[in-house]
């Protein structure tokens, strides 16, 4: 019999806002002690108030559009009640009936197909704070309390694991590239709990589904549902049932096990927050929220695709990150030439530059403007491909023009007929058991050969030119 399983993910966005969502305390306390970055109001003092912060608004309105969600012109906060040890108040501020937008998706690029991932809402919350046992004690940071979050739940959409890790793959992309979160999972930046039920194929019930908790990598995500899904068909062959339970995934012995069971909406009594007045998000607040919304990943890529030419590859690689992006296309209009020969230095030598960096493009000193010079003096002839590559690194390095370098360090090519002939003569006088080896059929040393005369040359010599040299001077 052949499964499919069912998969929905309930998402939850830390979103990059200096201060905190209600007060003015500092939001991203990764570096921080534990307990640095409170106060009255995010650990819920008595007779304090909230106070909403803007900026968490428009990067929760930047996410929605950004998701083709429609955004509510007025949305409501509420306390979502319930007892835990990190949560002082006794409640969570969040929202309910009223979310600030309601619908939208994701387009999810897959291995031949796509996927459009639904969601329902998105609204705004706090975060809680974190409990850990330490030397037999229970520890409480209240450093994350107040901390701005973004809540997302997909429909049960996803087909597998892998679309499951690809969902996330493509909402991180997103939320880096709109520049609403830092989207780090192992920070806590985007946490995920997935709702997984398993039904033959071609069936259309939904079967009682689990929901695994705790999972802080895309790899985990993966790993955990597979073991899940495993787990519910075994079940179903043996003939048994499967339960509502809430799994938590364990990273070191990568197993689930079963938690305690979960409140229901009901058990949460929400109402409404008094504290806090509407959020009316105006036609004018709103276009200025959205102006800042850029070209999206996918729509970049098949711009790519379509104006420059790209190979599919290429433009996917090309738009994983939008700083990488930006600079492509910069560097394509400073170049003038063919886009393919600028995604191709792209991708293999200043993707190489990032990766050893751990910079994004846009902080490299090689500009997109000196890039382009590189590519349009090796066009040219002025300098070899070899020196071309070495450029790289030494403008990066610098900050100096390619230009001034191939000046200033006598890098230019060396083409001249009389001396490289010079060179090549020496070389045959210098080798006279690889000549005989070459004339006897060898005819692989011919790269020895122009590598010799490089070594001589300082790399610089026209590899062409040497090349028919050797070809003349050994017939
Ligand atoms: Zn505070
Ligand atoms: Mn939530």
């Amino acid at each position: 019999m052949e499964y499919e399983a069912i998969i929905g993910l309930e998402t939850h966005i830390q979103l990059n806002t200096s201060s905190k969502i209600f007060c003015s305390c500092k939001a991203d306390s990764w570096f921080d002690g534990p307990n640095t970055n409170i106060c009255p109001v995010c650990t819920g003092m008595p007779g304090v108030l909230p106070v909403l912060n803007k900026a968490v608004v428009e990067k929760g309105a930047l996410l929605a559009a950004a998701m083709n969600a429609d955004l509510q012109p007025v949305s409501y906060f509420d306390r979502k009640n319930y007892f835990y040890p990190d949560l002082p108040k006794g409640y969570q501020i969040s929202q309910y009936d009223r979310p600030l937008a309601k619908g939208g998706w994701l387009e999810v690029p897959l291995d031949g197909y796509q996927r459009r991932v639904g969601i329902w809402k998105l609204h705004l919350e706090e975060d809680a704070g974190k409990t850990k046992n330490e030397n037999g004690q229970r520890m409480i940071d209240f450093n994350r309390c107040g901390v701005p979050l973004v809540e997302m739940v997909t429909g049960p959409d996803l087909r597998s694991a892998d679309e499951a890790a690809a969902y996330l793959i493509r909402l991180r992309q997103l939320l880096r590239w709109i520049g609403v979160s830092e989207a780090d999972m192992e920070k806590g930046h985007l946490r995920c709990d997935a709702n997984v039920s398993v039904r033959l194929k071609g069936s259309e019930t939904f079967n009682t589904k689990t929901e695994i908790k705790n999972v802080n990598s895309i790899e985990a995500v993966r790993a955990a549902i597979n073991k899940e899904i495993e787990r519910q068909v075994r079940e179903y062959e043996r003939g048994g049932k499967i339960e509502a339970w809430t799994l938590e995934w364990d990273e070191d012995t990568q197993t689930l096990k079963k938690m305690r069971s979960k409140e229901t909406e009901a058990d949460y009594r929400y109402f409404r927050e008094p504290d806090l007045l509407p959020v009316h998000l105006t036609e004018a607040w709103k276009s200025a929220i959205l102006a800042d919304l850029p070209e999206l990943p996918l729509a970049r890529k098949a711009r790519f695709i379509g104006e420059y030419g790209l190979p599919e590859y290429d433009a996917d690689l090309l738009t994983a990150e939008r700083s990488l992006s930006d600079y492509f296309e910069s560097a394509v209009k400073a170049y003038g030439g063919d886009p393919k020969r600028v995604s191709n230095w792209l991708l293999n030598d200043v993707m190489r530059m990032l990766n050893e960096s751990g910079k994004i493009a846009g902080e490299l000193s090689l500009t997109p403007a000196y890039l382009a010079e590189i590519i349009k003096l090796v066009d040219a002839g002025t300098v070899n491909t070899n020196t071309g590559k070495a450029l790289l690194d030494k403008v990066n390095e610098s900050g100096k023009s390619p230009a001034q370098l191939v000046e200033s360090e006598g890098l230019a090519k060396v083409s001249d007929a009389g001396a490289i002939r010079a060179v090549v003569e020496q070389v045959i006088a210098e080798s006279p058991a690889e000549v005989e080896s070459y004339r006897a059929g060898k005819v692989g040393l011919m790269g020895w050969f122009v590598g010799q005369v490089m070594k001589k040359l300082q790399g610089k010599a026209d590899a062409q030119k040497a090349r028919e040299l050797f070809e003349e001077l050994l017939k």
